[in-house]
């Protein structure tokens, strides 16, 4: 399980997090919603450490992430960003390989075979020594969605990684997301994709101005939100 506890977290003057409470059980997908700058990709970023959050705490399994070693975390939790991160000159296969070395200290060898194994399952097997520029954008998430599954994480972040793809491609990509998380792996996925969010989502989160406002299964989040702000935010996107 995950658990993010009062989180905060400004930059300079700008207090982004304000205490956030976020908790996803072992196997369930949470979906984290609300308007442009409310602190969605920061709070990503702060249980990935990327930030480091000024208080709270973020917990994998009941003990805190803050502390220790970033890389293990890393090892623990895959994210996949809106613009991909593929490295522009190495080949997919390459791209796949490259934290399974350096970071999980695998043999050469042995990361070969663990990024094929991904790649099969994302559906680019044949993709493994083409260029990141020489693939779609829907194939290119794919193989940046089996990088981050190829260190066999624990919990899979994704912030908006459908965002900047062709309206045709987006439909693969959240296939595979929805694959994924009726395999049961634990996920904490910031979209616009509200039909995602409606249909694969465990439990829906809303955010405004760096704190979840409300949070609960889809259902009653889409058809029967208390939050006046949440209203307000659904009748404008739905
Ligand atoms: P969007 O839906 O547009 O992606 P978001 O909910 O992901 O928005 P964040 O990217 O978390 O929002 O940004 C929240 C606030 O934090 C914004 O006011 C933004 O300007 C600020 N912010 C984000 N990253 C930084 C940074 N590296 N340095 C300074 N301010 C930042
Ligand atoms: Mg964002």
């Amino acid at each position: 399980s995950l658990q993010v506890e009062g989180v905060e977290l400004a930059f300079g003057t700008n207090k982004v997090l304000r205490g956030v409470d976020l908790a996803v059980p072992a196997g369930h997908t949470a979906c984290v919603i609300g308007p442009s700058g409310s602190g969605k990709s920061t709070l990503l970023r702060a249980i990935n450490r990327l930030l480091e959050p000024d208080a709270g705490d973020v917990k994998l399994g009941g003990e805190s992430v803050l502390r220790g070693d970033p890389d293990v975390l890393r090892r623990r939790i895959g994210m996949v960003f809106q613009h991909f991160n593929l490295f522009p000159h190495k080949t997919v296969l390459d791209n796949i390989t490259l934290p399974l070395r350096k970071i999980k200290k695998l043999d050469t060898d042995a990361a070969q075979e663990a990024a094929r194994e991904q790649l099969e399952l994302v559906g680019l097997k044949e993709k493994a020594a083409a260029r990141p520029g020489n693939l779609s954008g829907g194939q290119q998430q794919r193989v940046a969605i089996a990088r981050a599954l190829a260190m066999k994480p624990e919990v899979m972040l994704f912030d908006e990684a459908t965002s900047a793809l062709d309206p045709e491609l987006v439909k693969g990509v959240l296939a595979l997301m929805a694959d994924l998380a009726q395999a049961g792996m634990t996920m904490v996925v910031v979209t616009h994709e509200m039909g995602f969010a409606r249909e694969v989502a465990d439990q829906v989160a809303f955010m405004d101005h760096g704190v979840v406002v409300e949070s609960g299964v889809p259902e009653q989040v889409f058809t029967d939100a208390d939050s006046p702000r949440l209203r307000q935010f659904l009748s404008q996107v739905l």
